[in-house]
């Protein structure tokens, strides 16, 4: 079978790719997937009839953002239904909404500062937010006037669910242009039936369109001849395309699958030395009867983030801890049997952080601080810790993938075009913007902008 180009991984940055190359080019696409299931970290799975989410819970702009463009180009826009939420943050045992929600718990100097700076950040152009690639998100705070530590610590919150990187090292223009599209969309969401029906709905959209997707077949290698990637090899078949995409994490890519020598040592120092966003240990709770009515809790615990990480890494942990608590079951009663209710809360944490069973504890502990009587509801947890999202191929564990910190963001973040001719990169660790599921769709429209200026038969590709 003769195939216009080969995709290493089902994400969601392979399956949008294959979903456009497809659909709209009319390319000829082969998926390979060295899991037994499609999506990566955008997979569900079921247990006593709960269904999990092994990573993503809220989609930032769901139906009108990047993903709605994929959909729309699978004529598939309709079937998913979405569940939209405000998220509300918890601090010291009360709950409320940012950044309306501050106004009394601040002097009304820096209220009227955050009002300010947060009308700038919805308001800015693509330029302006551009010219901070290179700032980070707290000295650009700090640049307004915004002194207050629970301000501060409501930004780094915010932060740190987009991109997963402490406020001091993120990126201010790629936090201004998560809060600014997620803000001017008001569509923040959740799927009916979680997560894991984003890849199926992408999934037979690329089958109807004569895509292929082979799940448990992992790429030992790619193939370059004459200095050109021209395929890939798994256990046991060869397969070859002129263009060969690949989605699974880029030092990955670089340094495991090109045959070595291949790429210029300054380049494999440069891919090595790149920093992952932090990484999450995930407690999901099966609970007897709803403890909550809210679908998003975001919880702030203490109001300095440098101390925190590095309490963290010293495994000295505080008595309480920042948490994202999604309540999938809140959003899409399908979720948890009639009557059960399924909450998640995941404290975002350094991959290094020792002692996880430890936290494991406080993160329960935190959670039932926030919502009382969650432990005489709870039936069983499931844990997922830094190592088990590592091994399951997240280099270093990480939620996002290459961390939007200041320097890999931009004209710092690795390109989609490798120096490999014919080898590409799509998903969370090449080029791309935007919070998780939505930067590894823009990966792939950057990707599909790249190959339309290389050749003809690629043009098209652009967002509907
Ligand atoms: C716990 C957690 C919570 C998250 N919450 C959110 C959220 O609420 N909102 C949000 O927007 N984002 C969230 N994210 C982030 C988001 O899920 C990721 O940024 C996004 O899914 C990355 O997609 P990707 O396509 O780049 O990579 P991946 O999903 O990692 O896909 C890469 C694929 O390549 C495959 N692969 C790797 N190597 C090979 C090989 N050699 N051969 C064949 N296949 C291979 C992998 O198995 C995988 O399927 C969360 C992630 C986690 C882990």
């Amino acid at each position: 079978m003769n195939y216009d180009v080969i995709v290493i991984g089902s994400g969601i940055g392979g399956l949008s790719f294959a979903a456009v190359a497809g659909a709209r080019l009319g390319k000829k696409v082969l998926i390979l997937e060295k899991n037994a299931t499609i999506g990566g970290r955008l997979h569900s799975f079921q247990r006593d009839g709960f269904t999990l989410d092994i990573g993503a819970h809220v989609i930032s702009q769901s139906e009108k953002g990047p993903l709605g463009s994929v959909l729309r180009t699978l004529g598939k826009q309709g079937h998913i239904t979405w569940k939209h939420v405000r998220p509300m943050t918890s601090y010291r045992g009360e709950i409320f909404a940012f950044p309306r929600g501050l106004q009394g718990r601040i002097s009304e100097d820096e209220y009227s500062r955050l009002l300010n700076t947060t009308s700038e950040i919805v308001n800015m152009d693509e330029a302006a937010s551009r010219e901070l690639d290179d700032v980070d998100l707290r000295t650009y705070l700090m640049r307004k006037g915004i002194s207050d530590p629970l301000v501060l610590a409501c930004f780094n919150n915010i932060v740190m669910i987009y991109v997963c990187v402490p406020y001091h090292r993120a990126s201010a223009g790629e936090f201004i242009r998560c809060f600014r599209e997620e803000a001017r969309s008001r569509a923040s969401g959740y799927p009916v039936g979680g997560c894991g029906v984003i890849s199926s709905v992408l999934a037979e959209g690329i089958a109807e369109n004569g895509g292929l997707i082979q799940t448990g077949s992992r790429v030992k290698e790619i193939i370059v001849e004459n200095g050109r990637a021209v395929g890939v090899r798994t256990e046991n078949a060869e397969y070859r395309a002129p263009v060969v995409v690949s989605n699974a994490d880029g030092r990955r890519t670089l340094i495991d699958l090109l045959p070595e020598g291949l790429l210029p040592e300054k380049e494999r120092s440069r891919v090595r030395e790149m920093s992952y966003s932090y990484s999450m240990l995930i407690v999901r709770m099966a609970l007897k009867h709803p403890v909550t009515d809210l679908k998003l809790i975001t919880h702030i615990a203490g109001l300095d983030p440098e101390q925190y990480e590095e309490a963290l890494l010293a495994g000295r942990f505080p008595e309480e801890v920042p948490l994202f608590m999604p309540v999938p079951s809140n959003f899409s009663p399908e979720c948890a049997p009639y009557g059960r209710q399924l909450l998640t809360a995941g404290a975002i944490i350094p991959y290094e952080t020792p002692d996880v069973e430890r936290l494991e504890e406080i993160i329960v502990e935190t959670a039932e601080k926030i919502l009382p009587g969650l432990r005489e509801a709870l039936l069983w947890r499931h844990v997922t810790t830094p190592k088990d999202l590592h091994a399951a191929a997240l280099e270093n564990g990480a939620i996002i993938g290459l961390g939007q910190s200041v320097g890999q963001v931009g004209k710092g973040r690795p390109d989609v075009e490798t120096a490999v001719p014919g080898l590409y990169l799509c998903g969370a660790e090449a080029g791309g913007t935007g919070v998780g599921i939505e930067l590894a769709i823009n990966s792939t429209f950057d990707l599909l902008a790249r190959l339309g200026e290389k050749d003809a038969s690629w043009k098209g590709g652009a967002p509907i």
